[in-house]
C-alpha cells in the first residue's frame, strides 16, 4: 500500500483543497488510517490523535466552504515530538515517569502550527527527555530506521524524522539541543532544521538543557521545512528568551542563485573523514561551486573540546531540569512507599532510564562545590570560545558546509553499550547548537549500502534565509 501522502508537499495540499480533489477530513482520515497501518514497523508514533486531528481538519474544510483563507498550513497532516506538550493529548518525554501525563495546555508551537491549519495526527517516538543519539533510550522501545529497518533512525527526535520518511506525516517537529534534529534528518534522507536559539519559543517543550533547547522542523524538502518554520517562528510572551528579531519571508529566499555567496569549509571537520560520507559531501560541495558559491577553507579551532563542553553544559542543566521529576509533581508515583524521602528516592529510581540516570549523576557532580570552577565553569569558557570562532569565520564566509554525522545510520543495538562512542558522534552537530546559530541538514546522497547522509549547513545568527537558499539550491540541483 502507498501511502496517501506520498508526493504532496504544504504546497500542493494547500492547491488540491482549493481546487476541491480531496477535502482535509478525507486527507486526515486516510493519513490516520495509513499511520496506524505502517506504524508497528517502525513504533514512530507513541499516540495517534483522530479526533484533535479530524476536528482541525473539518476546520479547515469549513474555512474553505466560506471563502476565508485557510492559513499557511492548511489541511497538512503533521506530527510532533512527545517532548512538545499537547492539552488534552498524553505526552511522554519518552518517559515511564510520564507515560500517563496529560498536559493541561499546549506549547506555542503547537498553537500556532494548529492556527494555521496544520492538522496534528499524533506524537512522536524519542529517547528519554531527549537524551541520546540513536531513539534507543526510549522507555517505550527503540524506533526503526523506515529507510533501513534494522538500523536506527538517529536520535532523539527519531520518531519525528522516520514518521516524514515513512510518509506517515508530511513534516513534523522535533527538538534539538545538540544535534537531535539533523542528525535523524540525515539518518532518514530528509530535511531537518535548528533554527537560531530564540527564534522559536520554548514555551511547552519540556526542558532538557534550556540553554541550548531549539524546536525545529523535518519536512522532505527545504521549502516544506523552511514553510514550517515560518508558522512557528518569532516572538512569544511565554517565553523569556524567545528573540524580538522580526521573522523574514523564508519561501521567498527560494529559488535563488548563489552567485556571489561565499561559503567555508572548516578543516576540523573534513580532516580525518576519509570515508563513503566524507565522499558524499565533497561531492555536494563541487555542486555548490558549480551553482557559483566561492569555496574557502576555514578553520574552527576549539571544536575539538566541543563534545566535552557540551556533555558538562547539557547535563549540568539537564540534572537541574529533571529534579522536577520527584513523584509529587506530573509522574506517577512509587506505589509502597512510606516516606517522602523514599518517595522521592524510589519514584526516580524506577522511573527514569539508564541513560537519564547517567546525566543527572554527572551534571550534580559537575555543579557541585569544589568542581564546579574546574568543570562547569571552564566548559563555558570552551563554548564562548567556540562561538568566536564562528564569528570569525563569518566575517570571511556567508556559509559553512560540514558532514552532519562522521557516518550513516548505524544498527540497533551496535553502540548502546558503549555511551563514549555515542557521545562522540555528535561531533559535528554540537558546535553550531553551543554557538546557538541556524544549522540543517540537507540530503546529499546515498551510500554504496543504500543509507542516506546529510549535508550540514550553518550561517549567522537569524540567518536562516541563507541557509534555506543554499540547501534548496542544492537540493534541486542535485535531484
Ligand atoms: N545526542 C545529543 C545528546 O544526547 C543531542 C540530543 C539533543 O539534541 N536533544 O545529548
Amino acid at each position: 500500500m502507498s501511502s496517501p501522502l506520498h508526493g504532496l508537499t504544504i504546497d500542493s495540499i494547500r492547491a488540491a483543497l482549493l481546487a476541491k480533489k480531496f477535502s482535509a477530513e478525507e486527507l486526515a482520515r486516510q493519513s490516520l488510517a495509513y499511520a496506524e497501518a505502517e506504524n508497528p514497523k517502525t513504533n514512530a508514533y507513541l499516540t495517534l490523535s483522530p479526533e484533535r486531528a479530524l476536528n482541525a481538519a473539518r476546520a479547515v474544510d469549513a474555512k474553505i466552504a466560506s471563502g476565508e483563507d485557510p492559513g499557511p498550513l492548511a489541511g497538512v497532516p503533521i506530527a510532533v515530538k512527545d517532548v512538545i506538550v499537547t492539552r488534552g493529548l498524553r505526552t511522554t518525554c519518552g518517559s515511564k515517569l510520564l507515560a500517563n501525563y496529560v498536559p493541561p495546555y499546549d506549547a506555542t508551537a503547537v498553537i500556532r502550527l494548529e492556527q494555521a491549519g496544520g492538522v496534528i495526527l499524533g506524537k512522536t517516538n524519542c529517547d528519554e527527555f531527549a537524551m541520546g543519539s540513536s531513539n534507543e533510550n526510549s522507555a517505550f522501545g527503540p524506533v526503526r530506521n523506515p529507510v533501513a529497518l534494522d538500523r536506527v533512525p538517529g536520535g532523539s527526535s527519531g520518531g519525528s524524522a522516520a514518521v516524514v520518511a515513512q510518509e506517515t506525516a508530511v513534516v513534523s517537529l522535533g527538538s534539538d539541543t545538540g544535534g537531535s534534529v539533523r542528525q535523524p534528518a540525515s539518518f532518514c534522507g530528509i530535511s531537518g532544521v535548528t533554527p537560531t536559539y530564540g527564534r522559536v519559543s520554548r514555551y511547552g517543550l519540556t526542558a532538557f538543557a534550556s540553554s541550548l533547547d531549539h524546536i525545529g522542523p523535518f519536512g522532505k524538502t527545504t521549502r516544506d521545512a523552511a514553510r514550517l518554520l515560518q508558522v512557528i517562528a518569532g516572538r512569544d510572551e511565554m517565553d523569556s528568551t524567545s528573540a524580538f528579531a522580526p521573522v523574514p519571508d523564508y519561501p521567498a529566499a527560494l529559488d535563488c542563485n548563489l552567485r556571489e555567496v561565499k561559503i567555508g569549509l572548516p578543516r576540523e571537520y573534513f580532516d580525518g573523514l576519509a570515508s563513503e560520507t566524507g565522499d558524499l559531501v565533497m561531492a555536494a560541495v563541487g555542486v555548490l561551486q558549480k551553482l557559483g558559491c566561492e569555496v574557502r577553507n576555514i578553520e574552527l579551532p576549539h571544536t575539538a573540546y566541543a563534545v566535552a563542553a557540551y556533555y558538562i553544559i547539557a547535563t549540568a542543566e539537564a540534572s537541574a531540569n529533571l529534579a522536577r521529576y520527584d513523584g509529587v509533581r506530573y509522574t506517577t508515583r512509587s506505589p509502597g512507599v512510606n516516606t517522602l524521602s523514599d518517595m522521592y528516592r524510589m519514584t526516580r529510581d524506577e522511573g527514569f532510564g539508564d541513560e537519564c540516570k547517567r546525566r543527572i549523576m554527572l551534571g550534580t557532580y559537575v555543579l557541585s562545590a569544589g568542581y564546579y570552577d574546574a568543570y562547569y565553569l571552564k566548559a563555558q569558557k570552551v563554548r564562548h570560545l567556540i562561538a568566536r570562532d564562528f564569528a570569525e569565520a563569518f566575517e570571511q564566509v556567508d556559509a559553512i558546509v560540514a558532514p552532519v554525522s562522521p557516518f550513516p545510520a548505524f544498527k540497533l543495538g551496535e553502540k548502546v553499550k558503549d555511551p563514549i562512542s555515542m557521545y562522540l558522534s555528535d561531533i559535528y552537530t554540537i558546535t553550531g547548537s553551543l554557538a546557538g546559530i541556524p544549522c540543517m541538514s540537507v540530503p546529499c546522497g546515498r551510500t554504496a549500502e543504500g543509507l542516506p547522509v546529510g549535508l550540514q549547513v550553518l550561517t549567522r545568527h537569524f540567518d536562516e534565509s541563507t541557509m534555506f537558499r543554499i540547501a534548496d539550491a542544492y537540493e534541486k540541483a542535485s535531484h
